[in-house]
């Protein structure tokens, strides 16, 4: 079968690769599933690890298998597989507990305290850019057919949704808490998800980014939710607290750390800011006014919580959050999956988009590689 890989930390490697169709034996306990791979989307992650940044190849082997936002299509399951069959539609999950910390060993793998972690596409596992993987039924979420069309974007709402579920948890501390406002700040892929899911559970939401308003469909989809957009070019985050009051929670997906002063500014007493921008680089800041910051959070009970990575009950939380998008806005959900690349062998279209993204106004890039 064909697969897209990396030679982990050389610069623009990406390749096809040709391998063996995997066996689902070689999954321990008769829990094996093969799946047919239909799309996978792609992010700044497989960017970032083309542009070799970080990634590692899997025990073995000198390449690693490029892709984690991933749907298919159960084709055979091992005899130990009762909750699915083939024909069901399945994403699967991302990292897997084979760290040491106690955290992989209780199933929460994505609150590992390990330095190494085990993730498909991404670290030490091959990823979903192939024709076809095979998993344990354990890391699988079974889809249903109403959301197939738009189920690539379930792991990257995964994300989001495991941010919110540790607002919930902290906010628990309080014995009442009822936000109602909130800001998403970046409005890509992940801040378009973010405010779609703060809007399905009822949040009046304003969502942030640099581009101007004019012609920009992130703006036209925030507004089809019910959301506000408004360009950092124009108001500041803490700028916008005095058109739309301090904010209950605030989410960060820009990607650009600076920000992240100006969001703490812009909380509500007793609010929370979800950090979920993976930034490798090493861009600092100084200007902080570390004072301010420091008494508002002390004086006001606000807290700050890092998030990364998903388990089993995110993806669940995401299924019903697409399905209720769904239903509440038809279609807004497809209208993220702004390009679509048939085949994997056109692999250098898609890395084309990802590097030039803005040029290509691509919200969601992804390869179709079967039909639906
Ligand atoms: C993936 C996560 C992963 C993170 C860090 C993200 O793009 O969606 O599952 O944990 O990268 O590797």
């Amino acid at each position: 079968m064909k697969a897209i890989a990396v030679i982990p930390k050389k610069e623009k490697s990406v390749h096809l690769v040709e391998m063996d169709v995997p066996d689902l034996k070689e999954i321990k306990d008769g829990r094996g599933v093969l799946v047919e791979v239909l799309r996978v989307g792609a992010c700044g992650t497989d960017r970032e690890i083309n542009n070799g940044e970080y990634g590692v190849a899997p025990e073995g082997f000198d390449f690693l298998v490029l892709g984690h936002e991933n749907f298919g299509r159960v084709v055979e399951v091992g005899e130990n597989v009762r909750e699915l069959k083939k024909g069901d539609f399945v994403v699967a999950t991302v990292r897997r507990p084979l760290g040491h910390s106690i955290y992989d060993a209780i199933g929460q793998q994505d609150f590992t305290t390990d330095a190494e972690y085990w993730e498909r596409g991404i670290s030490r596992l091959h990823g979903f850019m192939a024709e076809f993987y095979a998993e344990s039924a354990d890391f699988l979420i079974k889809i249903p057919p109403a959301i197939a069309e738009i189920a690539v974007l379930l792991e990257p709402l995964s994300i989001i949704e495991k941010g919110l579920k540790q607002a919930e948890d902290i906010q628990k501390r309080l014995d009442i808490w009822q936000p109602k406002t909130a800001a998403v700040l970046g409005v890509g892929n992940v801040g378009l998800l973010t405010v779609m899911a703060l809007r399905m559970r009822g949040y009046e939401v304003h969502g942030f980014g640099r581009d101007k308003r004019e012609n920009y469909l992130n703006g036209d989809l925030l507004e089809a939710i019910g959301a506000t957009y408004d360009s950092t070019a124009e108001i500041s985050v803490k700028d916008s607290t005095e058109k739309y009051g301090e904010y209950d929670l605030v989410f960060e997906c820009t990607g650009f750390s600076p920000i992240i002063f100006d969001a703490m500014q812009s909380l509500n007493e007793n609010g929370i800011l979800i950090l979920a921008s993976v930034t490798g680089g090493d861009k600092k800041t100084d200007a902080v006014p570390s004072d301010k910051i420091n008494q508002q959070f002390v004086l006001g009970n606000r807290a700050m919580v890092g998030t990364v990575n998903a388990n089993r009950e995110h993806f669940e939380m995401g299924v019903r959050d697409l399905a209720l998008c769904e239903a509440m806005y038809a279609r807004w959900l497809a209208r993220m999956m702004t390009h679509k690349v048939e085949g994997l062998e056109n692999f250098a279209e898609v890395f084309d988009i990802l590097e030039n993204s803005g040029e290509y106004k691509a919200i969601k890039t992804y390869f179709e590689i079967g039909k639906i």
